[in-house]
């Protein structure tokens, strides 16, 4: 399949821009060829998207709200009639198997659908005032133009989040994605222009990402800020909102547990969860991380499990029959080695994979790891590559506080047949999102988020569009 990779540029005040910065390339994973070039935002750029987002939220927020949900439902529509240009961009760029990145746009445009409805219940109330005719109004206002952050894991669902829910409430937003998968969320934005957004309401800027958050963060124009990344990027961003003080929603990594008990159906359950592992070569936030099976039944289940991983067809994302892709970058691919080295320095059982494939591209087989002992590395350590260890448990008291000890607790997983063990599991587990005897744990109308290290806040669902809200209280006499 021939896919030509788009022009890049900025997207400024409604409009393409040629950034002045630093020029960056655009690397396809699988071949580890240049496929596109474009040229950063420099400082005057980053003032002009600053000054386009304070006009554009003028512009924006006095839009009706139902003429803003008619254009974010456009925004959708353009979208879904996308779908397999915009899925074959998102290959080029991330990795992923063709059939995964339409997934994911579609997935895009359900969000954008989601927030288009829901931005028009952005409700108040009247309170009853203390004389007999005053009036207390409590209405919801946009919080004001949003500076978001978002990472190249999903090039567009992760800034779908974002863009949908700032505008559904009435917000500007200039959006930076990874400058590894910078055509896809570009690709959003002109949907958005096109469906009627208004000039400046929705940009994009690219650039050294310590730079770019440095400069956008502490700007007056800037009254809310949204980051999806590592903990480390996580912690930087914190650090410059809580000077202002500004709100940001964080959603940072983690490290999920599976906790999987002896009654289940084990070839059944080993098989979902090899197939739930190795989507988008293990790159996902949520990604089952941690396998704590019980001691019965740990031989049988790795075995198919390894079995199950060994079926999954390796390949560029546009070929046929692909299932997995190659990792996204250089650097996973280290991290990956070097984990699994520890872990079998350290006593792990190599059930298949275990090697990088010989170049090009960043391609790292799915590799299955068995009785990993707790002080490797990858058991505190969250992967993020398509490798998953197992380890034994005999007691569903002892393997929660194994489960939880972590400082990451974005979402966790148990399986077991039992009704009372279900519900302790679901109300033990310490996790944003929990899942009991299923992987799904998210979709537009659910909130997505974490506790602990793994961020704070909450996208999709109501408190998506909470986010981005702000309430005024209105005296009246
Ligand atoms: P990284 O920290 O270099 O970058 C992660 C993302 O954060 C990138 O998009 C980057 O542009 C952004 N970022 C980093 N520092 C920033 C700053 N100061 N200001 C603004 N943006 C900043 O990490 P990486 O090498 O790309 O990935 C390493 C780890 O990050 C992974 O192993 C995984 O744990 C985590 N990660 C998490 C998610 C997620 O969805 N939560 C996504 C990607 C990566």
């Amino acid at each position: 399949m021939s896919v030509t990779y788009p022009e890049l540029s900025l997207h400024i005040g409604g409009k393409r821009l040629k950034g002045s910065g630093a020029r960056i390339d655009v690397i396809d994973p699988a071949t580890e060829k240049v496929i596109g070039q474009v040229s950063g935002a420099s400082a005057a750029d980053l003032d002009r998207a600053l000054a386009a987002a304070e006009k554009g939220f003028g512009l924006w927020r006095a839009v009706a709200v139902h003429q803003r949900c008619a254009i974010l439902r456009r925004a959708a529509a353009l979208l879904r009639e996308r779908v397999e240009s915009l899925a074959a961009v998102l290959v080029l760029e991330q990795g992923k198997s063709l059939s995964e990145a339409r997934g994911e746009i579609n997935a895009s445009a359900e969000v954008f659908e989601w927030f288009a409805e829901e931005g028009r219940r952005a409700y108040g109330r009247i309170i009853p005032d203390r004389t007999s005719t005053g009036r207390m109004l409590v209405v919801r206002e946009p919080v004001g133009p949003v500076a978001a952050f978002t990472p190249w894991n999903f090039p567009a669902l992760t800034p779908a989040r974002k863009i949908a829910g700032a505008l559904a409430a009435g917000c500007s937003i200039i959006i930076k994605p990874s400058e590894e998968t910078p055509a896809t969320c570009l690709a959003l934005i002109e949907a958005c222009v096109e469906a009627g957004v208004p000039e400046g309401a929705v940009n994009m800027v690219l650039g050294e990402p310590a730079t770019v958050s440095a400069h956008l963060i502490p700007s007056q124009v800037i009254r809310k800020i949204s980051f999806t990344g590592s903990t480390l990027g996580g912690r930087a961003v914190a650090a410059l909102a809580a000077r202002a003080p500004k709100r940001a929603t964080l959603e940072l990594g983690g490290h999920a547990p599976v906790i999987v008990c002896a009654d289940v159906d084990v070839e059944a359950v080993a098989r979902l969860s090899a197939k739930r592992k190795f989507r988008n070569a293990g790159q996902v936030c949520v990604s089952p991380t941690r396998f704590y099976v019980h001691a019965d039944i740990i031989e049988p289940f790795a075995a198919e499990f390894a079995r199950t991983a060994k079926e999954i067809t390796l390949g560029h994302g546009l070929e046929s029959g692909t299932v997995m892709g190659p990792l996204a970058n250089a650097r996973r691919l280290s991290a990956i080695t070097e984990l699994v080295a520890d872990a079998q320095a350290k006593g792990a059982r190599l059930l298949c994979g275990g090697k990088a494939v010989d170049g090009p591209g960043y391609f790292y087989p799915p590799t299955v790891l068995s009785h990993v002992p707790e002080c490797a590395a990858i058991m505190t350590q969250e992967p993020f590559g398509p490798v998953a260890p197992i380890t034994p448990f005999t007691d569903l008291d002892e393997v929660i506080v194994r489960a939880n000890a972590l400082e990451v607790g974005l979402s966790a997983f148990g399986f077991s047949r039992d009704a009372a063990t279900v519900n302790k599991l679901g109300s033990a587990l310490e996790a944003g999102m929990v899942g009991i005897n299923r992987f799904e744990i998210s979709q537009a109308e659910t909130p997505f988020g974490g506790i602990k290290e793994s961020g704070d806040g909450r996208e999709g669902g109501i408190e998506g569009l909470e986010a981005y809200l702000t309430t005024k209280t209105i005296s009246q006499a």
